[in-house]
């Protein structure tokens, strides 16, 4: 979605600024544009790919704010870009998220006599701050009673020719990072991780302003001043680079053994009082959108079938059903990459005034997520700039599987076990002749319209995430079915040439798995099976090492490489598939 930067400090603002803008890049975005004050506001707005010419064509600064725009009213134009000018120009506005009721506020502006230049929503938030500003001196003030009057979840972020930035939270994400005289406000803190050490996670229904060199925080209903709380932001590697990789979807496959054992380097101990927790608890559910709502499925399985605790997992845009059953004595466990998904936030802020204890393991430091939490875990796996998530959800994975060893006391037996894994990854990851193996296959899958994929048990969501990853990488149609149901319905579906990807463990489901390969063998599809050991029945075979409990981990990796390859032989944009966006922070 959207990217909101701003800087105050001893840089150049434009170049501050345009490098914050990059990285937030992975978050998707159709126009940017940048505003710096150089006497008066100054401002230069692009639709497409962030290029170098904005920085460059704006003068020396040491204030600005910057924008990455993901249209959701008006097309993609330069018009429609933010910064947004005031019409005296003192002030430049950007916002991130939706007004919902902006064409209300736009009728009562209008019949003032207020002009629109734009079709965009955020036009409308600056003639209300215009028209408070006709009763209210103050600009803050200004801004406070417009921010109370729009309705949906936005962030709007303002630089004024007097050296000041304002900015208003309530939904979309918004962090200030200080280090020094120096002040970044931006919507994640990887966008500043290199020049920040210190941070202050905005809540909702506050308000922010930059002056002077000191920020001050304010409640946006009461008016009151507020204390500031920084939180240490520890970004292990914030580097955004691909590092001689292609795309960042390889890369980031490829440090799969790092993030497992980023989990293993976790102290037990911090664990303790979480556990006691999760033991206690009424009801424990996990809960997550995307990626994460199959891992949150996956940790749910171990947390069954090692913690032997009856888990729920839960998908963030559909728990309604769920919000009347939730008790104090309940607890979520919330994984997340950015810690921003406006559809689990949504459902942890309901269970959470219920009483429900949260537990949440991001990636992103500095999230609302972590910020909410009881219990706050966090990944460390390094930044994840592909779209697609691949090394946060074997992380969040890992992490589960540890979390349940932990709980039946077998703490030691869950470490060596991960150790291996990490060790057997590396060993698949690094021999070129599993990727030249993929890759044809990936080649001859290109071509195909439907892929079924089978599995069972531990390996069932691991089908699903499968699904995910061939979707989102190839724009083809994919359908995971668990293997013990196909002769149910989808069955119907299997004839000659048909592929499908099944996914087997040496465990206690692999009988009913090859069983329903030897249903669909027999009605003429092609199977390309990942396991341990080959079959007879197996046309193509992609082999791993057999890692025992943690074989549905393993699995995930060629799986995730299989889509990797299919993206790229379709020539589709790896890092950034269409349609779809990193963080989504509306709903
Ligand atoms: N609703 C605003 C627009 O369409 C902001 C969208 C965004 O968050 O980028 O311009």
């Amino acid at each position: 979605m959207c990217g909101i930067f701003g800087y105050v400090g001893s840089k150049n603002a434009p170049e501050i600024i345009l490098e914050g803008l990059k990285r937030l890049e992975y978050r998707g975005y159709d126009s940017w544009g940048i505003a710096v004050v150089a006497d008066e506001i100054k401002v230069n707005k692009k639709v497409g790919a962030i290029g170098d010419l904005g920085a460059a064509s704006l003068p020396g600064s040491t204030i600005g704010i910057g924008h990455t725009r993901w249209a959701t009213h008006g097309g993609v134009s330069e018009t429609n870009a933010h910064p947004h000018l005031s019409s005296d120009k003192f002030f430049a506005l950007a916002q991130n998220g939706i007004v919902e009721n902006y064409l209300e506020l736009k009728e009562i502006l209008k019949k003032k006599k207020y002009k629109f230049e734009s079709s965009t929503d955020t036009e409308v938030i600056i003639r209300l701050i215009e028209n408070k500003l006709l009763d209210l001196s103050h600009l803050k003030e200004a801004v406070r009673a417009a921010f109370l009057e729009l309705e949906g979840r936005n962030t709007i972020i303002i630089l004024t020719a007097d050296n000041q930035l304002i900015a208003a939270r309530n939904g979309s994400p918004l962090v200030v990072g200080i280090s020094g005289k120096e002040i970044f406000f931006s919507s994640d803190t990887l966008s500043f991780a290199p020049f920040v050490k210190k941070a202050l996670v905005v809540d909702n229904g506050q308000l922010i302003v930059a002056s002077n060199g000191q920020i001050t925080l304010f409640d946006i209903k009461s008016g009151q001043k507020l204390p500031v709380v920084l939180d240490n932001i520890d970004f292990e590697s914030s580097k955004v680079d691909k590092e001689g990789y292609e795309h960042f979807m390889l890369k980031e496959i490829v440090e799969s053994p790092y993030v497992i054992n980023q989990v293993l380097n976790q102290d037990p101990k911090v664990y303790e009082d979480f556990i006691r927790n999760i033991k206690k608890a009424k009801n424990v559910y996990t809960i997550g959108s995307g990626t994460a709502g199959i891992a949150a499925s996956q940790i749910a399985f171990y947390l069954r079938e090692f913690g032997k605790i009856a888990v729920v997992p839960l998908i963030g845009a559909d728990t309604n059903d769920y919000f009347d059953l939730l008790t104090r004595d309940d607890l979520m466990i919330a994984p997340s990459q950015s810690g921003e998904t406006a559809d689990v936030l949504e459902v942890l802020e309901i269970a959470k005034k219920k009483g429900v204890k949260i537990a949440s393991y991001v990636n992103m430091p500095g999230s609302t997520m972590t910020r909410m939490s009881d219990f706050k875990f966090m990944a460390k796996a390094g930044p994840e700039i592909c779209v697609m998530s691949t090394k946060v959800f074997t992380s969040q994975i890992a992490w589960g599987y540890m979390i349940s060893k932990i709980i039946s006391g077998q703490e030691k037996e869950g470490a060596a076990s991960l150790k291996k894994l990490a060790g057997e990854m590396e060993i698949y990851l690094d021999i070129k002749n599993n990727h030249e193996q993929i890759k044809k296959l990936a080649k001859k899958l290109a071509k195909t319209k439907d892929i079924f994929l089978l599995g069972k048990y531990q390996n069932f969501n691991i089908i699903r995430e499968g699904m995910v990853k061939i979707i989102e990488g190839s724009y083809l149609h994919a359908h995971a079915i668990p293997a013990g149901d196909l002769k149910h319905y989808a069955i119907t579906l299997m004839e000659k040439g048909v592929p499908v990807i099944v996914v087997v463990s040496e465990d206690v489901a692999k009988d009913d798995v090859l069983n329903a390969v030897n249903q669909v063998k027999a009605r003429g599809a092609q199977v390309l099976a990942i396991g341990s050991k080959k079959h007879e029945q197996f046309d193509y075979f992609l082999e791993v090492a057999d890692t025992g409990e943690t074989s549905a981990i393993m699995n995930i990796i060629p799986l995730q490489l299989l889509a990797y390859y299919m993206a790229f032989e379709l020539g589709n944009n790896v890092d950034k598939p269409r349609n779809i966006a990193k963080s989504v922070t509306v709903k």
